[in-house]
């Protein structure tokens, strides 16, 4: 691709007066660049600081994540959502210590083979933390370079991504490959914004960009639509008894698993046959509103009612926990916060 190195060198004086201080980049080190990459997919930067610090204070190294607890581990993750992302952390940790001597391997096709790492986070460790190489394209470098370069085939076309990895890759290796990746990845979050509002007049590339010469900047990338997400009718239930909230566990498998979650059910059947089925006779029932959450393939549209009862006997499968337990020692998904936080207030009035 023309143009690429100098590019790489106008972007890296740019990243070098404009990059944002950010936990991860002070005392960059693989394990935290690991980290902070993984929290990152799917999360808002802002969002993720205050859990990384507060994850980098609790367990400081691999050692330390290997040997945590999954309550421990899920409540320090508690919030970010795709959990899978926390349980193939300690996976991969587990794998680090017995592989590796608690060492993270400096070498792509070993991260490659940790569980939850991909290319990117593989790319994105052997650059930034060991100085290597090896190209990390996610979302925002192919929207940079598909703007750079008017590119114009579909970017949902795993061929895109190794066209444009293969480019980076022969650059890295004549300049700073931590520099050029971490700047590419700054400009695509802090000025080539996706959605119609890309800074291009603050822009230090923007002498070489095509699709700004061309005028035709949100006509990329260009993207294939998504499919559909199927949308599930959900009845939530806040249950209290005796000062205690009913949580249960979801299966080992499949959306959100081996989480707690609080009793819910398909709205094929009615809320009053959903707690006849558990075994709960309640004392009052209460609506709670309705809202909706969204999973990267699932809309959960969800109805809330608030239980009150006085026995839990023969109320299979569920535990049931104090409002202070449950912030100490339970995560429960996002998916849920809107009901727990009204159920609290409704329960606390
Ligand atoms: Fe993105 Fe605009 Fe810069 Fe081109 S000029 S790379 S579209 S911000």
């Amino acid at each position: 691709m023309e143009n690429l190195y100098n590019i790489a060198k106008d972007l890296i004086t740019w990243y070098q007066k404009n990059a944002r201080i950010l936990p991860w980049r002070e005392n960059i080190s693989p394990y935290g660049v690991w980290i902070s990459e993984i929290m990152l997919q799917q999360t808002r930067v802002e969002a993720v600081k205050k859990y990384y610090i507060r994850f980098m204070e609790e367990l400081p190294t691999i050692k330390e994540l290997s040997e945590v607890s999954d309550e421990k581990l899920l409540k320090l993750w508690q919030g970010l959502g795709y959990y899978n992302r926390a349980k193939n952390l300690k996976k991969a940790a587990i794998e680090v210590m017995e592989q590796y001597h608690g060492v993270i391997p400096n070498s792509y096709e070993k991260l490659l083979q940790l569980k939850g790492i991909g290319e990117y986070t593989a790319g994105a460790i052997c650059s930034i933390a060991f100085g290597l190489p090896e190209s990390a394209v996610d979302g925002n470098v192919l929207r940079v370079m598909t703007r750079l370069y008017a590119y114009e085939k579909d970017i949902m076309d795993k061929q895109v991504k190794k066209e444009f990895s293969i480019a980076i890759k022969e650059v890295l290796k004549h300049t700073n490959p931590s520099l050029f990746n971490q700047s590419i990845m700054e400009l695509g979050a802090m000025v080539c914004l996706p959605n119609g509002t890309p800074k291009c007049n603050e822009c230090p590339l923007q002498k070489y960009c095509k699709a700004y010469h061309q005028n035709r900047v949100m006509e990329f990338p260009h993207k294939s639509p998504k499919k559909q997400r199927r949308i599930e009718y959900r009845t939530m239930f806040f249950i209290m008894c005796q000062n205690k909230l009913a949580l249960h566990k979801r299966p080992e498998t499949g959306l959100l698993s081996n989480l707690w979650e609080l009793p819910n059910g398909l709205k094929e059947i009615s809320p009053f046959e959903q707690l006849l089925q558990w075994g709960v006779r309640y004392a009052t029932i209460d609506e709670m509103g309705k809202t909706k959450h969204i999973f990267t393939h699932i809309q959960w549209n969800m109805e809330g009612y608030y239980i009150q009862t006085d026995s839990f006997e023969n109320c299979a499968d569920f535990v049931w926990v104090t409002q202070c337990e449950l912030q100490q020692k339970y995560a429960l998904p996002s998916a849920f916060s809107v009901y727990v936080k009204k159920g609290f207030e409704m329960f606390n009035k």
